[in-house]
């Protein structure tokens, strides 16, 4: 599992954004929730886009019920260093179902189109996070 040392080993202070992209998700992927632009980690964008042809191509778009962001520069929940977030190499999809600390009501199925991209999924640490899904390893 990636941490905020091996991002900013990687990628530097947060707050200079160096390796960050808009990226312009391409028309075939805006389906559903998806957004048609994604300001993320220019890492994320291939995964990113695997798993959301994982999502469309199995017939799940239907169970992807809100996209709740990427980049966000905070700390981690109660926690005093940098959350993963902060490098745009983490997403959040269906959080009012999904929330920190309680049991993940997301689809095997649905979390396997994100899995199969090269993510983790926060729905199996000690502490769920349900709604989370980071890069597995930074290459
Ligand atoms: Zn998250």
């Amino acid at each position: 599992m990636i941490t905020h040392r091996d991002c900013l080993a990687k990628y530097g202070a947060p707050e200079l954004e160096k390796s960050m992209t808009l990226w312009d998700v391409p028309a075939e992927l805006e389906i559903g929730v998806i957004p048609k632009k994604i300001y993320c980690n220019r890492d994320l964008v291939s995964p990113l886009r695997d798993a959301f042809t994982n999502v469309i191509t199995r017939n799940l778009i239907n169970e992807l019920k809100t996209w709740d962001g990427c980049f966000n520069l905070r700390k981690k929940r109660g926690a005093s260093t940098a959350s993963i977030h902060s490098w745009g190499v983490a997403i959040d999809v269906n959080a009012a179902w999904n929330g920190f600390g309680k049991q993940p009501t997301m689809s095997s199925a649905l979390v396997d189109c994100f899995k199969d991209a090269g993510f983790d999924w926060g729905g199996e640490w000690g502490k769920q996070d349900g709604m989370h899904f980071q890069l597995a390893s930074l290459g």
